[in-house]
């Protein structure tokens, strides 16, 4: 199965506009960072303010990215990282303001206000952990902590300007696939033979399979991306899930692609939502659910099931 690949296409007006996106969220939000996270003196809030800011910047730099039909997620790293450089440093001058007034505006920003800030901030401390204004952090854990917020933020703005830019376009439509997540759920690990014959382009070997839901585990699950305007543009991704409940039930939920976006043929993609209406029916799973006996008795199988299949005979 041929795997898609992006054609690397930046249009001009989709990159102007996710420029000035992600530098006004950068700029705007690293004032509003700064006064607040001076304001707010406490560790903790901090970094809520930080997580806030991190998230936010990157999802704007996302979303116009998104718009404006960049195919090309390494310009999306590369204006993300540019706005996290503008954006810290907005921010580590307008700290200085918030900290000393408006009379340090005028050198704030300058090499020299940076570097005089941080040192006072390093002999004198910054926010504090505890609260209250004790316990001040500063000196060597000071610039570990400015060491971490860096890479915090950085790793935040980037994961989040990428977190859809992997997904198929249609070239011919110039329009993003929709993604039909969990159309198929079928009692597999990945690791059988038949998975073989299906990533080499037989997707009818995954008729093998039973059908099973969501929690069951291990699960393969089918996500199939498409392209709204026409029939052409179908990529097909398959996951190998594991679910394990630690000693407090909490769930914790692993997966391995098999394939991501696979590219498949009209036909074959009219097949497997056929096949999935027959495995899962039209409707929703919970609503079909009750009314058809086999699949019951298909996810019976599974531990996890159980209870509840003994509950609903009961
Ligand atoms: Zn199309």
């Amino acid at each position: 199965m041929q795997r898609y690949t992006h054609s690397g296409i930046v249009p001009a007006s989709g990159a102007v506009s996710t420029v000035l996106c992600g530098l006004t969220a950068a700029v705007v939000g690293g004032v509003a960072y700064a006064f607040l996270a001076y304001w707010l003196s406490w560790g903790l809030v901090r970094m809520i303010l930080m997580v806030v800011y991190g998230l936010g910047v990157g999802l704007a730099i996302g979303v116009a990215a998104n718009k404006g039909k960049i195919r090309s997620p390494l310009f999306n790293t590369v204006v993300a990282l540019v706005c996290v450089a503008i954006g810290l440093w907005v921010y580590w001058g307008a700290y200085d303001v918030a900290r000393n007034g408006m009379q340090v505006a005028g050198r704030a920003w300058t090499p020299q206000g940076l570097s005089a800030h941080a040192a006072d901030l390093f002999e004198n401390g910054s926010f504090s952990l505890k609260g209250g204004g004790r316990g001040k952090l500063d000196e060597w854990p000071l610039v570990i902590g400015w060491f971490l917020e860096g890479i915090c933020v950085t790793g935040l703005v980037v994961s989040m300007s990428r977190q859809d830019a992997a997904r198929p376009f249609c070239e011919t439509c110039q329009q993003w696939t929709s993604d039909t997540g969990g159309l198929i759920f079928v009692a597999a690990d990945g690791q059988e033979p038949a998975w073989q014959e299906v990533l080499g382009g037989d997707l009818t070997a995954i008729a093998v399979f039973a059908p099973t839901d969501p929690i069951a585990s291990p699960h393969v699950r089918l996500d199939l991306a498409s392209c709204p305007a026409c029939q052409h543009s179908n990529f097909v991704t398959l996951s190998s899930v594991t679910i394990k409940r630690d000693s407090k039930g909490k769930e914790k939920k692993s997966e391995r692609a098999l394939i991501r976006n696979g590219a498949i043929t009209d036909p074959e993609a009219a097949f497997l939502r056929q096949f999935a209406k027959q495995l899962h029916g039209e409707e929703a799973p919970d609503e079909a659910g009750n009314e058809d006996e086999d699949w019951d008795d298909v996810t019976g199988d599974e531990p996890e099931n159980k209870a509840t299949d003994q509950r609903n005979e009961a």
